[in-house]
């Protein structure tokens, strides 16, 4: 029965060349979630984005724009020629297939084409006398109505609808330039990379693990994050980097209660490394204040000082229970609960340092033959690019 989807889109507060890079790049990313279905043309209308389904089936369609960001909100719609008995007909449609038949109603009428004949008030008024003509049970309710027709009449014709959908908000994923995160197979930088990508960014992740040390199933599961974070944007690049060698290194040479804040050293000095011919500009991760021990605010000092490039951290100032409502919500929470051990926490250090001064931890890498390591780990690079999953999450076990 709808044959359109219309889209909108914009915060409140993009203006000039900002607005016009993002109805670009919305454009771009609304095509890409579509391109499953032959049939469907997109194209620009002013200020709104038209889905044209051309048959394609509206709830998956839905389904599928639900997750762009930068969408405020999308509206099933059906479209009338430019005539009055038209716009009446539809709006006798649109009433008759409602899930639920209401019990009150109105109208409501934009008239955005102002070469149409009927001004706004005498359209609303007609098709409301219309509508109550037709069904003899219906009241009109102005002000809490079970029912609302919208009546947006413009160029390309008048388009009805009753429901508004809200959208994943945010901005289009691409707006905001490229970025590289790092992705643990845990709760927090998943939800992280989620937030990065509301925000715009483009988000390559890198997941360091220890073949043999952790298993082929760890990887697996960072790949089903990854995957189930592609839904939301679209096939995302996942680089696995061995930090075999690095901790093998780490835990003959360092201090015991220091390993993970010098781990975490070398994750972003690989990440540097990478960056430079990735173009990305900016590490993005899952830490949040206070959670662990690295993640104090002499730890996060002590690591951010090997990099030049500035350290986003989405989730850096929430609780616990909220990264946890997040993580349900994207999708990512029950893969992430699932048991398989991380590189740093098979090396964790029993009682780490959590207020470590720079100079402290500088001495205590003395003995690391830091370039050497990271030219081992980037020759370990294996890149795969991750496809948003159709089906519902595996079960790894
Ligand atoms: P998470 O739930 O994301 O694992 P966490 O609270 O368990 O976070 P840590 O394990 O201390 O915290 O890791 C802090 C951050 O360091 C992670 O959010 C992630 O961004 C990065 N990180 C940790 N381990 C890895 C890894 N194996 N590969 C890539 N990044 C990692
Ligand atoms: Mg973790």
């Amino acid at each position: 029965m709808f044959d359109h989807i219309l889209v909108r889109y914009g915060e409140i507060n993009t203006k000039g060349q900002n607005r016009s890079q993002l109805e670009q790049m919305l454009m771009r990313n609304v095509q890409q979630a579509v391109r499953h279905w032959d049939s469907i043309r997109v194209r620009r209308i002013s200020n709104r984005i038209l889905v044209k389904l051309n048959g394609a089936p509206v709830d998956a369609v839905l389904e599928a724009l639900v997750k762009v960001f930068g969408i405020s909100s999308l509206s099933p719609v059906m479209v009338a020629p430019l005539d009055v008995d038209a716009i009446v007909a539809v709006a006798n449609q649109l009433l008759d297939r409602m899930a639920v038949a209401p019990r009150t109603f109105k109208v409501e009428v934009r008239r955005g084409n102002k070469r149409f004949p009927m001004d706004s008030p005498t359209l609303t008024r007609h098709v409301g006398a219309a509508l109550l003509a037709s069904h003899p049970s219906l009241t009109v309710d102005v002000h809490q109505p079970e029912a609302t027709v919208q009546i947006d009449v413009r160029d390309e014709g008048a388009f009805l609808y009753a429901e508004k959908i809200p959208g994943a908000a945010g901005l289009p994923v691409g707006m905001s330039g490229r970025v590289c995160a790092l992705l643990s197979g845990g709760i927090d930088s998943p939800v992280a990379v989620w937030k990065a990508m509301k925000r715009g960014l483009k988000v390559d992740l890198v997941h360091f693990h220890s073949f043999p040390f952790t298993s082929e199933r760890a990887q697996r599961k960072v790949e089903e994050l990854t995957s189930t974070l592609a839904s939301w944007s679209t096939d995302l690049n996942l680089h696995l980097v061995s930090l075999t060698q690095t901790q093998a290194a780490i835990q003959k040479s360092c201090p015991e209660q220091l390993r993970t804040i010098i781990l975490r050293r070398m994750m972003f000095r690989i990440c540097e490394a990478m960056a430079r011919t990735k173009g990305w500009l900016a590490l993005v991760t899952g830490d949040s204040l206070g959670q662990v021990a690295s993640q104090t605010l002499e730890g996060i000092f002590a690591v951010d000082s090997v990099t030049s490039l500035s350290v986003l951290r989405p989730v850096g100032m929430e609780d616990k229970q909220d990264i946890i409502d997040a993580a349900r919500h994207i999708g990512t929470f029950e893969t992430s609960i699932q048991p398989y051990d991380d590189c740093c926490s098979l090396f964790a250090p029993k009682r780490p340092k959590t207020h470590p001064s720079l100079a402290e931890v500088v001495r205590g890498e003395d003995k690391l033959d830091v370039e050497q390591l990271i030219e081992t780990a980037l020759q370990s690079v294996e890149t795969k690019k991750v496809a948003a999953r159709t089906e519902s999450p595996m079960q790894l076990t």
